[in-house]
């Protein structure tokens, strides 16, 4: 889309849309061809939605500058109502602030939809939303392609969520592609170390009970990449040609793979005998380690409540009688061990964060116990608590 900063440079390469380089044009025709050929989406929906304009003003402006047809407001309110906002009509005339973080994604997809591009790049649309809001995205960019035929660029580090939507994948490596197939293949049968360690470190219900998976080392700087291949400090597979020669792209069961071991030339290092060099990779490329035998319990929440708005105390219940109190958390129970990670997990608004408060001390539970190794935390000096949490 030709959106990089000033001090990024083209030096190589093409990349054409309706047989033009895009990186040929002129500033005009890429005016014209962004959002009526090619739109994006961004992680963080202000970045496309200014805070002082009300949307139906943002929404005018994208449609005066890429279309010359039709009727704006009919074509808004209903990209609007489309994407699930209701009174389309009416929240027109709100601002970005005035919606939830879900919602002013779904007005950056519905300012899209008025659009109707041929190549839309979702650029990690759903990594700042809960699971609830993602499902309802994802749904969206499903019925974008079927209705409109629109081509998805679907950009995440989400393996569960890029199985759901995507009908082929690549994936990159250190600024290179290292494996593209038909998303059923790839992660059926991730060619590439890499992907292979990508898909092992996917939580499944077939290891219940073990730890994840990781992939030792980091990323190595895109400034000085090694000379041999990429990733060759953190493949369990790697050889010594692997850190001398770079592998290039080789064909692979209907799509590409950058690895030695695909590569009949160089494959010989792997080879077992009386088993085709390709068979290494079904191995689990990463650690998987079976699960530690129970620790001490070091934090332990009984019958935990917490509301909202509702009188503490027997004598101001009485004199102040409210209903329907905010029941932001109620009834929870939980232990967690030492050296243990406790995954939380709910939609916006289903008290994760007030139950980490309470936890933490910083707001006052309506009733319930929590102990912390042993002793009632409401008991603990402050000083040693907030040098032991
Ligand atoms: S070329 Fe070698 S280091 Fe690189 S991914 Fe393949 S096996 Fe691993």
């Amino acid at each position: 889309m030709r959106l990089l900063p000033h001090n990024a440079e083209i030096d190589r390469g093409e990349a054409a849309l309706k047989g033009r380089d895009i990186l040929k044009l002129g500033e005009e025709e890429l005016r014209r061809m962004r959002g009526r050929d090619i739109a994006m989406i961004f992680q963080d929906p202000m970045q496309s939605l200014n805070p002082t304009f009300r949307i139906g003003s943002q929404m005018a402006e994208a449609w005066r500058s890429h279309q010359d047809r039709g009727d704006f407001h009919a074509h808004a309110v209903k990209a609007l109502a489309g994407v699930g906002i209701p009174d389309a009509a009416e929240r027109m005339a709100s601002f970005p602030h005035e919606f939830s973080g879900g919602m002013r994604q779904r007005i950056s997809i519905a300012t899209t939809l008025l659009l109707e591009p041929a190549i839309l790049v979702a650029d990690e649309p759903t990594s700042a939303l809960d699971v609830t809001l993602e499902a309802q995205i994802l749904e969206l960019l499903k019925q974008l392609r079927e209705k409109h035929g629109t081509a998805i660029v679907f950009v995440s580090h989400d393996l569960g969520t890029v199985a759901q939507l995507c009908d082929r994948v690549v994936v990159m490596y250190a600024g290179r592609v290292v494996e593209e197939n038909d998303a059923v293949t790839l992660f059926d049968n991730p060619a590439h170390p890499y992907t292979r360690a990508l898909v092992d470190c996917v939580p499944s219900r077939y290891r219940r009970g073990m730890a994840l998976a990781t992939i030792p080392g980091r990323v190595p700087s895109l400034s000085a990449l090694p000379s041999g291949c990429s990733f060759a400090e953190r493949c369990a597979m790697a050889r010594e040609i692997c850190r001398e020669e770079a592998p290039g792209l080789v064909a692979q069961s209907g799509g590409a793979v950058r690895c030695h071991i695909h590569d009949p030339a160089r494959a010989e290092a792997w080879r077992v005998p009386g088993r085709p060099a390709e068979a290494a990779i079904a191995v689990p490329l990463t650690e998987v380690r079976v699960r530690e035998p129970e620790r001490e319990a070091l934090i332990e929440v009984r019958d935990l409540r917490k509301h909202f708005g509702e009188a503490s105390g027997f004598a101001a219940r009485l004199l102040s009688p409210r209903r329907n109190p905010v029941r932001a958390i109620d009834g929870i129970n939980l232990t967690l061990r030492r050296g243990e990670v406790l995954g939380l997990v709910g939609e916006s608004g289903s008290g994760k964060t007030t139950l980490g408060e309470v936890m933490l001390r910083l707001q006052a539970a309506t009733s319930g116990d929590i102990t912390f190794a042993g002793k009632d935390l409401r008991r603990i000096e402050e000083k040693e608590f907030r040098r032991r949490v």
